[in-house]
């Protein structure tokens, strides 16, 4: 795949997200693009930032290091933000932290205490997203929704995590209107969670942000509030 071709792929995802926020009466830019690069070499990754993509998303810590570490020594200069969109388990945490922006994929509480806790060596905060499981399919990850508003109310004992919203993965369904309806019930979940902290400092807890929508539905995700797409596929074929 030339850079060429990466880059009219990144124009296209990022006019169709253009028109699907304007539809949703937002802005182009109140959606960020989050480059998932799980499928790509690093030439490819490459392409993508000459292109104007800052955001970068990996599913798998090790990959994440290994793909940020090679952007390094190739771009030094580069600002890129990178996401970890996958499972985190503790005993990466540590080596993790120092490479993330955005946390997306934060899925029980002691991996909120262990992120608390190395963040607080680190001196600086981490921000998360906690990963939400509305299609309630069992092999999805994420908290029930019914867990969540117990668990909001003990994230002001966490000093040093910055909790931005809530994450989820649509059902493997495919059906658009099953999709919509998750997405949809994602929004009312962040909604009831920023009403139930409104008193929190908002430096700490804030519930603003909806990680949302993949290559197959970025569209419906951004229609129904999606404010960061996790796009991977649509960019590399
Ligand atoms: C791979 C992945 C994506 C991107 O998936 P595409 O369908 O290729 O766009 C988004 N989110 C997560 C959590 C992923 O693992």
């Amino acid at each position: 795949m030339t850079a060429a071709r990466i880059a009219a792929n990144l124009a296209s995802v990022r006019d169709r997200m253009a028109d699907a926020a304007r539809r949703s009466g937002r802005r182009a830019d109140d959606v960020t693009l989050v480059a998932v690069t799980k499928y790509a070499q690093i030439d490819q990754v490459l392409a993508l930032l000459d292109a104007g993509c800052r955001d970068l998303g990996e599913s798998r810590p090790q990959e994440l290091w290994h793909k940020a570490d090679e952007l390094d020594k190739l771009r030094a200069d580069s600002d890129v933000r990178w996401h970890l969109v996958g499972p985190l388990q503790r005993n990466k945490a540590r080596r993790t932290l120092p490479y993330v922006s955005l946390i997306h994929s934060v899925e029980s509480w002691r991996l909120l205490e262990a992120i608390d806790r190395l963040a607080s060596e680190r001196g600086r905060p981490t921000a998360v997203l906690l990963e939400a499981n509305v299609s309630g399919e069992a092999a999805k990850h994420g908290f029930a929704p019914e867990e969540l508003p117990p668990l909001v109310d003990r994230l002001p004992a966490l000093a040093h995590v910055h909790v931005r919203g809530l994450m989820t993965i649509a059902g493997l369904s495919g059906v658009a209107d099953e999709a919509r309806r998750e997405f949809a019930r994602l929004r009312k979940l962040r909604d009831e969670m920023r009403a139930r902290t409104s008193g929190a400092s908002p430096e700490r807890v804030a519930f603003e942000e909806l990680s949302m929508g993949m290559s197959g539905d970025f569209e419906i995700a951004i229609e129904e509030g999606a404010t960061l797409v996790r796009v991977g596929s649509a960019l590399f074929e």
